[in-house]
């Protein structure tokens, strides 16, 4: 495995495909009640979010110490640059760039990764958005382009800020659809359409709302609309957001399925992530972290 993957990174470089870094952009939570919590750590409130809170001592790492990693994720980096390139693409109405990556020099890659195979997949994402997205968009009026939606929703006693950045929005006669790009899969995109919805209902007061994840490496997408019940289902999320981030205080590991895209992984005793490696993009040389 070592072996292969080393010379299937090497040739990467040496065809010259450059890489990675990712969006989760987004969404920031301040809650009166644990306040000082969110300002230290910078906090993002999104369906990502959930993967930091799994375990309370990644959150603790991440958030409040932010302590360096050795590098980004190599699948992370290039889909936040698949969503530059569509940003910029839908602002000044050209297609999508296909030109190399410009990768930072160092990318971790999960073992069974392969950087090639990224870059491509990084690739189609993009070719698929101008072959098949654009003449979709093309009929209806862009309404937005990585729309900030920022609004407050008072619960239980304490006041909420939240914010979030919506990849893109377009008028339909249905009313307000909003798009969300992945680069894999859109499973496990229910948590961020639902959050998605809300917050647009909140911002504009319009019940004719949708929201869509659209996988343009797949070509699947799904969808959901609002509905009033969502509100309901919002609580519940921001409360139980909120006894997350109360438990993160105990800096405990919480070692699990999450354990995957920990950027700490390598240097956690309780790990049960997959073993990764760091890849250096200058030198090609490959080193296994654990
Ligand atoms: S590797 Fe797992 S247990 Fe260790 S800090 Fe990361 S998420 Fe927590």
């Amino acid at each position: 495995m070592q072996s292969k993957n080393h010379n299937a990174n090497l040739k990467a470089v040496a065809c010259g495909l450059l890489f990675l870094g990712i969006r989760f952009r987004y969404k920031r939570l301040l809650l009166s009640g644990v306040t000082s919590i969110l300002e230290t750590g910078g906090m993002n409130l999104s369906p990502s979010l959930s993967y930091v809170l799994a375990c309370p001592k990644r959150y603790h790492l991440e958030k409040v110490q932010k302590q360096k990693t050795p590098a980004p994720f190599a699948s992370a980096t290039l889909g936040n640059l698949v969503h530059k390139r569509i940003a910029y693409s839908l602002r000044t109405g050209n297609k999508a760039s296909l030109d190399p990556f410009d990768l930072p020099r160092r990318l971790l890659l999960q073992e069974y990764e392969d950087l090639s195979d990224l870059c491509q997949r990084a690739e189609d994402s993009l070719s698929y958005f101008n072959d098949k997205v654009l003449s979709y968009l093309a009929q209806f009026k862009l309404h937005s382009v990585e729309y900030r939606l920022t609004t407050s929703l008072k619960l239980d006693q304490d006041t909420y800020n939240l914010s979030g950045v919506i990849d893109c929005m377009i008028q339909t006669p249905k009313g307000l659809h909003i798009l969300d790009w992945k680069t894999s899969s859109v499973k496990s995109s229910d948590a961020q359409l639902k959050f998605y919805l809300v917050l647009a209902y909140l911002e504009w007061r319009e019940r004719e709302l949708s929201a869509e994840a659209v996988s343009l490496s797949t070509g699947e997408s799904q969808m959901l609309t609002f509905s009033p019940e969502l509100k309901d289902w919002f609580k519940d999320y921001l409360r139980d957001m909120v006894s997350a981030l109360a438990e993160c205080e105990r800096k405990m590991p919480k070692p699990g399925s999450h354990c995957k895209y920990c950027p700490f992984a390598h240097a956690c005793e309780l790990s049960e992530a997959p073993e990764r490696v760091l890849l250096d993009m200058w030198t090609g040389e490959v080193s296994y972290l654990g």
